[in-house]
């Protein structure tokens, strides 16, 4: 750690959030977040990470960073990693002894930051939320309910409403993540699994404020997938339970199919439904494969150890000073924020 560091006092509370081509809501976003902390009187930080954005979003956090630069730090990523990826860049930068994430959008009221903050100082270190009457579409309701109930049933996880982002974790849970070097992971999840005294509290969830969803369908799929094989196996053990009881079913139609041979001939007849199970066993096996790809690939993801994410500048405050500084510079130049608020999008 640096001295800078060292002289930088810790704030209570630390709040992340990822922002992906949010530009159309972020001023609102500041204007409920920043009294809402005030409001706690208690130290605090909050930390932007521009997930990639190609809209104006960047220019408008550097120009709240401007404006509240004591308590505002900005981290830019030179693409778009995805959100849990942009909560663990800034879990890395963060300071604060409670750790909260946040989305950019406003579905998680900022108001209910203090409930959260409440029940760390109970004591518990991993805070998670239910969302009473959730804002979001029927089907993602409903996709949520089902994905729900799959992880209860195969993880160890015990959540509610694992879809709602806004939670707080202890900074020892968040030091404890920023040791894994996790490629594709799901965040509450991989909370919980460290966490030793959780709980869970109701809070109230608002419709986007502008903007639509960023997840595609695809990207949920993605994400789920992240979450289900990313911390159990038993996938892979279902799918070795159906090939053994595939495997079975099989050598006893072979000897059934023997037997009949010997006995009553050839059978020509039944070689449509010969083609029906080979094809279906086709299915499975292609099926099969996939699943192992799926747990490959992230072998593959992990052992490449790349890094996971590259900052590209950090806007934050050291002594007073307002600079701009990329991590790689060895001695760390006072750029002037304009420079980056003058990108236009898509620079
Ligand atoms: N987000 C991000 N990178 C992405 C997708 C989303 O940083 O690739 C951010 C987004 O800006 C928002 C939060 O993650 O702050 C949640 O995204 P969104 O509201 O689109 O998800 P939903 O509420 O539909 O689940
Ligand atoms: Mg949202």
């Amino acid at each position: 750690m640096s001295q800078t560091e060292h002289r930088r006092a810790r704030p209570e509370v630390s709040v992340i959030i990822p922002v992906y081509n949010e530009e159309a809501g972020l001023q609102a976003l500041f204007a409920r977040l920043y009294p809402a902390l005030d409001a706690l009187a208690t130290s605090y930080e909050v930390i932007f990470i521009n997930d990639g954005s190609r809209d104006r979003s960047a220019a408008l956090l550097a120009e709240q960073f401007r404006a509240r630069p004591d308590a505002t730090r900005v981290i830019l990523l030179n693409g778009n990693y995805g959100q849990h990826m942009a909560i663990l860049a800034g879990f890395e930068q963060s300071h604060g002894e409670i750790v909260i994430t946040l989305d950019a959008d406003l579905q998680n009221p900022p108001e209910e930051i203090g409930k959260l903050v409440a029940k760390m100082r109970d004591g518990f270190d991993y805070v998670g939320t239910i969302r009473m009457q959730r804002r979001d579409s029927l089907w993602r309701r409903k996709a949520s309910q089902v994905m729900n109930r799959l992880r209860e049933r195969i993880t160890r996880i015990k959540m509610t409403d694992q879809g709602c982002m806004l939670r707080a974790y202890s900074r020892h849970i968040v030091d404890t993540i920023n040791r894994c070097g996790e490629i594709n992971t799901f965040i509450p999840a991989l909370a919980y699994t460290f966490a030793q005294n959780p709980v869970e509290i109701d809070v109230a969830h608002e419709e986007r404020f502008a903007g639509e969803s960023k997840y595609s369908l695809y990207s949920l799929i993605r994400l789920n997938f992240d979450l289900v094989t990313g911390f159990s196996v038993v996938p892979l053990q279902w799918l070795s339970f159906i090939g053994v009881i595939l495997s079975m079913g099989s050598a006893g139609l072979f000897v059934l199919l023997l037997i009949r041979r010997f006995v009553i001939g050839a059978e020509v007849q039944g070689v449509f439904t010969l083609f029906a199970i080979t094809f279906f066993l086709l299915g499975v096996i292609i099926f099969a494969l996939g699943l192992l790809g799926e747990y490959i690939g992230r072998i593959y993801q992990q052992v490449r150890a790349r890094p996971r994410y590259l900052v590209q500048t950090i806007l934050e405050q050291r002594n007073g000073e307002t600079i701009a500084a990329t991590p790689r510079q060895s001695v760390v130049q006072a750029v002037q924020p304009a420079q980056i608020m003058d990108q236009g999008p898509n620079s």
